[in-house]
């Protein structure tokens, strides 16, 4: 099984022609509410895969609670291990244009909550049960070191999706198994400008030299670069789709790749099922509801 440890939001989205500009209200055409965050998003991607997923994580006391931890249960996550804390709901207040172009502001409010305590209580009752752990950087950064050392402790598989990319403490990089960043998030995190495949290569080795066993450079419509200790830079060509919003393409790849090393897929097939998933994903519109399942996973996977 799956264990994620990470954010949960309620993601409020406002679809309008244009978007405002400051002090400005236009008129919207549309509006949708849906489960979001990369935790909840890696966990839903996970789950829909058919590997069985925990989701440690913190929603509030308000409507959202339910709205956001029922849309994890309705996708097959187990949410024993959440926990549920004053206040409101992670949110992300999302604005869309009709091109497509959008702006975003996240509130983490009872993701900020998530702590060492609940990782550790959360992970003594599944170790048994779980192989992989995936972890992002929509949580404090300390409570995700914390758990990549204590599942790395357990003998755990630990993937970091560094998304976003805020400052990460040092001394994380020698638990994580796999990285899995965009080229936005390598260029920030390894200060090589990622714009082709020989600059990923050059990022991908910056995690390496501090400890990480694979980078895989996600690189969008351009697929995906691994890069392991002691072997050649191995990129994966992109499956083609029509793309129609990006949204949770990186969330299906995760999500999918720790899905399908929990069930025992080796490392390159795992990556080319997540490449499959990201590319489903961008094929439809919004983050949770965008990520594919099981057989349409296999199916773009093998073909
Ligand atoms: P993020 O959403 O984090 O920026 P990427 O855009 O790199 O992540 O997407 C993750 C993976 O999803 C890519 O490695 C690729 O395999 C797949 N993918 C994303 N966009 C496309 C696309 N337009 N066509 C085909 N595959 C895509």
């Amino acid at each position: 099984g799956v264990l994620v440890v990470g954010s949960i939001t309620a993601d409020v989205t406002a679809f309008a022609d244009r978007l405002p500009r400051a002090g400005e209200t236009v008129l919207g055409n549309d509006f949708t509410l849906v489960l979001g965050g990369k935790g909840a998003n890696q966990a839903v991607a996970s789950a829909r895969f058919g590997t069985p997923t925990w989701m440690i994580g913190c929603v509030g006391d308000d409507p959202f609670a339910e709205l956001t931890s029922g849309g994890l249960r309705e996708h097959g996550v187990d949410t024993d291990l959440l926990r549920t804390v004053d206040g409101p709901t992670g949110v992300a207040h999302i604005r869309v244009d009709s091109s497509g172009q959008n702006d975003i502001v996240i509130t983490p409010l009872a993701n900020a909550r998530l702590d060492d305590a609940q990782v550790d209580s959360g992970l003594a009752a599944v170790r048994n049960d779980v192989s992989v752990l995936l972890l992002q950087l929509e949580i404090r950064a300390s409570v995700t070191a914390h758990a990549a050392a204590a599942g790395a402790r357990a003998g755990l598989t630990v993937v970091l999706d560094p998304a976003p990319a805020v400052p990460v403490p040092d001394d994380i990089w020698p638990h994580v198994d796999i990285v899995t960043p965009n080229e936005t998030e390598a260029s920030i995190l390894t200060g090589v400008e990622v714009t082709d495949e020989s600059s990923a290569a050059r990022a991908g080795q910056w995690f390496l030299d501090r400890g990480v066993r694979h980078a895989v450079i996600t690189l969008g419509d351009a697929g995906a670069l691994l890069v392991s200790a002691g072997e050649r830079p191995r990129l994966f060509p992109p499956f083609p789709v029509q793309a129609l919003d990006t949204t949770a393409a990186g969330d299906a790849f995760t999500g999918t790749l720790g899905a399908a090393l929990a069930a025992g897929v080796e490392l390159a097939d795992a990556v080319r099922h997540g490449m499959a998933a990201g590319a489903l994903a961008v094929t439809r519109a919004g983050a949770s509801p965008s990520l594919p399942a099981r057989d349409e996973v296999l199916a773009l996977a093998a073909s």
